[in-house]
């Protein structure tokens, strides 16, 4: 089987090319990337010399490019690729929509014309919008995004939607709750803090810092994506949750107790604007359908994933320094 997965130079999308190689001794993966900030293909140097993984470098809005890549072969197109982070996307809401929206229409395009037997939209929790301190998100629950980035990732789901009720593409949407594990980018709750607290600065968190998230180790995301691939109804949204909510103030606490550093170090900052009471994902369809049952259980996931940011101190602060961006140079010339 020959993938195309976009994206897979970020956290979740380096994190899944690696584990469908390993899953999968036969598969194929072309692996598209815009390399933004947020692209690193350090993330991927454990592939340097597999000949089942090839990178390339290109626009998701790119429909030429995206039409030619589809059109070599490709069965499945998974689609991580996207702006992915709020604060971001309160700045500068014009990129977002762009890649989110104008980007997934061209892949639904390309994907149309060359007849895959699969398109996945890797998409967010965050569209449902905010929960009260009850219930859960289902599959049935009304979007109601509440963030630009949100409201751009709902704005590419209703078009994967679209292309299937109109074109019968066989598609799903998979909606995730807040993943954690190794490789994200430290511009995101856990790693940020970690790197903050073990540099002694201080450590923002919005508001009064009992928002909730409801956490999934990305391996566990992975797993469940896969299911999907192979199994999932087209037209479908499977909704992807480890039953973890906490509050950020307890994730934070729980790195700084882990590093043992002081809660001196909090510092309660003035909350993000429309920020997200609570999410809470209700996995039951996709455990029930699909037969998936996360590995990882939150307390050991998270300390784990902890220890991985302790033992890989190099790989974000290259990313911190810049230094990251002159790998692609290194290996494949200007950017
Ligand atoms: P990320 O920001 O770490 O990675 C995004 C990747 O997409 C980067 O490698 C970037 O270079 C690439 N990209 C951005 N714009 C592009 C474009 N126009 N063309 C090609 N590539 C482009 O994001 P992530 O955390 O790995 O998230 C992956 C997906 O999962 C996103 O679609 C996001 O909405 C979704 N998601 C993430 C989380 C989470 O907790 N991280 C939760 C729910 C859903």
């Amino acid at each position: 089987m020959k993938l195309l997965v976009t994206g897979g130079a970020g956290f979740i999308g380096s994190n899944f090319v690696m584990y469908m190689l390993e899953q999968y001794p036969d598969y194929e993966i072309v692996n598209v990337d815009a390399l933004t900030y947020a692209g690193n293909l350090e993330n991927l140097k454990s592939l340097e010399g597999n000949k089942r993984h090839t990178f390339i470098k290109a626009d998701i809005t790119d429909a030429a490019q995206m039409d030619r890549l589809i059109g070599q072969g490709v069965d499945v197109v998974v689609s991580f690729a996207a702006e992915s982070h709020v604060d971001r996307s309160i700045m500068e809401p014009d990129v977002f929509v762009r890649t989110n929206v104008n980007g997934t229409q061209a892949l639904l395009e390309a994907a149309k014309k060359h007849n895959i037997t699969k398109f996945v939209q890797v998409s967010t929790d965050e569209v449902y919008g905010s929960l009260g301190p009850t219930g859960l998100f289902t599959e049935d629950t009304p979007l109601q995004p509440n963030s630009p980035y949100s409201a751009s990732k709902a704005g590419g789901d209703m078009l994967v939607r679209a292309y299937h009720e109109t074109f019968g593409l066989p598609v799903n949407i998979t909606r995730c709750s807040n993943n954690y594990g190794p490789l994200q980018f430290p511009e995101k709750l856990i790693p940020l803090m970690i790197s903050r607290a073990l540099n002694d600065e201080a450590l923002p968190v919005y508001g009064d810092g009992l928002n909730i998230r409801d956490w999934l180790y990305v391996e566990d995301h992975c797993s469940a994506i896969d299911l999907v691939i192979h199994k999932g109804r087209n037209g479908e949204v499977y909704n992807i949750g480890g039953n973890n909510e906490r509050t950020n103030i307890h994730i934070v606490k729980t790195i700084l107790e882990q590093l043992g550093k002081p809660e001196s170090l909090i510092q309660y900052v003035q909350d993000r604007l429309g920020h997200d009471r609570r999410y809470g994902i209700d996995p039951t369809k996709t455990m029930t359908e699909l037969g998936w049952k996360p590995k990882h259980n939150f307390e050991t996931g998270i300390k784990e994933t902890i220890q991985w940011y302790l033992d890989n101190k190099d790989w974000w602060t290259r990313i911190q320094s810049g230094a990251y961006q002159e790998y692609y140079e290194k290996q494949y010339g200007a950017r």
